[in-house]
């Protein structure tokens, strides 16, 4: 049990979502406060229902893009639909999320002096040049394609909290998160481990955009969250942008094949058409996470797979049972 004395009080935005409720779940058990915020535009509350009655959690239904009054000490920014389906949906709320989100999150941390962790992504790199990708690395950009709505966002927001720190001294942590996956991805969410893993277990194709030959790497969810921990642990010369995934890197079509094997699926590849400005390739750089904050991640992803699996599974007995 944790003193008092070192017991904060944790905001995280985005709190009902996929990696935001793994974070108010860690958070929780490191005995700490959380007031979890979440408009519920891609999260859910089942998400965080085995949370809703903890005398240390608080749910808090509210939109980030208007301003907020609460007393905290930490803030972890993550508010932002994440699947190209989700955010291309309303790109213009997209934008705002992620540009009005961190001016009122920032806003807020400025005055309560607290420590803010934003949750940025590799899309700030665009369809990449530089392989793998570092921090160095300026990117690589459409500043006016379907993707820019999150792409540009994101990069906004990097951009305001670089400049609240220098102009205001907040303390900020910026985290680069790169393709990541695990229990509570919403199924229907249109991301490529959820797409592949529902049309597995249902027998149906396994839909491939483009010729399959596009990378990524894909990180399990723990591991991601255990880098989010350390970081915010950091003394106030970590800022970041420090890159947070797995340097595992696969194409697309293995993906499938592996998906196919693990569940026994008699699914067959249906090719489709490539979205456009899908990045060809994408695998982080992590040597400033290793050297920084000791990070790298651990679970395989034969391992991070089948967890994933099961919780489709379960996911979709009870759909099936309701
Ligand atoms: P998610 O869609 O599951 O979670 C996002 C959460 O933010 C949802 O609960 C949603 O309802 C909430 N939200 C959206 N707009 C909001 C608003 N205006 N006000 C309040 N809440 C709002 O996605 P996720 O995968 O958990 O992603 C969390 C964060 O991490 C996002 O900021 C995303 O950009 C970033 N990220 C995720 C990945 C990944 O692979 N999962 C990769 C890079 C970056
Ligand atoms: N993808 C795919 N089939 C799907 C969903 C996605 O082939 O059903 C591809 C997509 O075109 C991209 C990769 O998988 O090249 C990762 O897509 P995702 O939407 O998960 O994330 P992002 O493109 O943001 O990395």
């Amino acid at each position: 049990m944790r003193l008092y004395e070192s017991r904060k009080k944790i905001l995280v935005t985005g709190g009902a979502g996929f990696l935001g409720s793994h974070l108010c779940d860690r958070l929780i058990e490191q005995g700490h406060e959380v007031l979890c915020l979440d408009n519920l535009f891609t999260g859910t509350k089942r998400n965080i229902e085995h949370l809703l009655d903890h005398p240390r959690f608080e749910f808090m239904r509210h939109d980030v893009t208007f301003p907020l009054y609460v007393e905290v000490d930490e803030i972890y920014n993550l508010a932002c639909p994440a699947s190209p389906v989700h955010y291309q949906h309303d790109p213009v709320a997209t934008t705002k999320t992620s540009v009005h989100g961190a001016i009122n999150m920032l806003g807020l941390a400025k005055r309560l002096r607290a420590k803010i962790f934003q949750a940025s992504t590799s899309e700030v790199y665009g369809d990449p040049q530089v392989h793998p990708q570092t921090e160095g690395y300026w990117g690589h950009v459409n500043p006016i394609g379907i993707r820019s709505c999150y792409d540009e966002g994101k990069r906004c927001a990097e951009t305001l909290f670089f400049d609240y720190y220098r102009q205001h001294g907040v303390r900020i942590k910026v985290a680069r998160i790169f393709n990541t996956y695990g229990p509570r991805m919403h199924p229907n969410d249109g991301r490529v481990v959820s797409n592949f893993i529902m049309q597995a277990l249902d027998n149906k194709p396994i839909t491939i955009y483009g010729d399959g030959k596009q990378t990524r790497s894909f990180c399990y969810v723990d591991d991601l969250i255990s880098g989010f921990l350390s970081l915010m642990e950091t003394n106030e010369t970590v800022t970041g942008p420090i890159n947070l995934g797995n340097p595992c890197e696969f194409t697309i079509k293995q993906l499938a094949e592996e998906v196919i094997r693990l569940t026994g699926s008699s699914s067959k590849l249906e090719m489709l058409t490539l979205p456009s400005d899908d990045p060809k390739q994408r695998q982080p750089d992590i040597s400033i996470a290793m050297k920084t904050i000791s990070w790298q991640p651990n679970v395989e992803l034969e391992i991070g797979l089948r967890n994933t699996i099961n919780y489709f599974k379960k996911h979709r007995l009870q759909a099936i049972q309701h």
